[in-house]
């Protein structure tokens, strides 16, 4: 495990299954039981129906971007990485997820595309947190 210098996410019972998935590598997303569709982020209630009836189903890890944007500047452990790319994407399961895209040049942002595959990785920052990345696989 290398030294992670930024800050790292505090699991919560509500999000605990999305932290226990990510230190297995895979993807964990709640889905409401009442109209079938992915949420991100973890609620207590689905934002689209208000059901309060949320199962964790294992996510594909696939999915395109959706828009991105090239951080120039940012704060504590962040600013030794810029450049960087933040991207939101569509998920295969439906939803957005934000993140930190890997795999592109952010000197070269006229080479990353809306549209291309994606597919997530983990990496381990504490003995109980992995944090999920994307990464260009396909079309980028
Ligand atoms: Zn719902």
């Amino acid at each position: 495990m290398a030294e992670y210098n930024k800050p790292i996410p505090q699991p919560d019972p509500h999000s605990q299954p999305f932290w226990d998935g990510a230190k297995e590598g895979k993807l964990m997303l709640p889905r409401c039981t009442t109209c079938n569709r992915v949420h991100w982020y973890p609620r207590l209630i689905c934002p689209f129906c208000h059901s309060r009836d949320i199962e964790w189903i294992q996510g594909s890890g696939e999915g395109r971007i959706h828009t991105f944007a090239v951080q120039h500047r940012a704060f504590g452990g962040w600013a030794d990485e810029t450049p960087f790319v933040t991207a939101y994407i569509d998920l295969n399961e439906g939803d957005r997820m934000m993140t930190v895209l890997r795999g592109v040049d952010p000197n070269k942002p006229e080479t990353i595309k809306c549209g291309a595959k994606v597919r997530i990785e983990f990496e381990k920052v504490s003995d109980d947190v992995s944090i999920s990345f994307w990464r260009v696989v396909e079309g980028g």
